[in-house]
């Protein structure tokens, strides 16, 4: 959400002046992007290039990450190791996300937990430029879009529970994964009794009739 970016340092000069002090105070934080657990203080490194820290934090999802199959919840944990470089035009943070995506598999709907490790690089300019998606907002650069754009970018569209997941029977309903010795394709489909029938009393239906004739009827 950005801000007017003019208003940021004359409410800085002035509320330290005493009698006003609180009612600026009000106006920066009314102003300010709410804080998340994201965001970080970085004003030990503003516009001082070459300088360089690293930080770890765990943080609970403040909301809901990706609306797929699997998603990371709200108040997942979530583990950052970030580090945060000055550079001339901006601070550079590179950080790796780990975190768990639950939902369930797209095959046979079990529930399922889905480790995710994301990296990400970002630069938050020093001030509001076209060029640049992120910007340092009184001294603090917030993570929370960055970190939730690499998740959901991460997330499986079609997620399973194994690679080879059979998915579910389709007459029973059962997960196949669960019965290994069922083969689905032994379970005929009560839509095709009555073709059965018929191709069993035609011979040579019988002897070309694959599966593929039988699904174009
Ligand atoms: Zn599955």
């Amino acid at each position: 959400m950005p801000r007017d970016p003019a208003l940021a340092p004359s409410l800085r000069a002035e509320h330290r002046t005493g009698a006003e002090r609180w009612s600026h105070l009000d106006l920066i934080l009314m102003s300010t992007p709410s804080l998340t657990a994201f965001t970080l203080p970085v004003r030990d490194l503003v516009h001082r290039a070459g300088e360089m820290r690293e930080r770890a934090l765990d943080v609970a999802a403040p909301e809901a990450m990706g609306d797929g199959l699997v998603s990371v919840k709200e108040g997942a944990d979530v583990h950052l190791d970030v580090r945060l470089e000055a550079l001339h035009d901006g601070i550079l943070v590179s950080g790796d996300v780990s975190t768990d995506a639950t939902g369930v598999c797209g095959r046979c709907l079990t529930d399922i937990t889905l480790p995710v490790e994301v990296e990400f690089q970002e630069l938050f300019a020093y001030t509001a430029d076209d060029a640049y998606d992120y910007s340092v907002h009184d001294d603090h650069v917030d993570l929370e879009p960055v970190v939730r754009d690499a998740v959901v970018l991460s997330l499986p569209f079609q997620p399973v529970c194994q690679p080879d997941c059979p998915g579910l029977d389709p007459v029973t309903g059962e997960r196949l994964a669960d019965v290994p010795d069922r083969k689905p394709q032994e379970v005929l489909d009560p839509r095709w009794a009555a073709l059965q029938g018929l191709l069993a009393q035609d011979p040579e239906a019988e002897a070309t009739g694959d599966g593929a004739e039988r699904e174009k009827r």
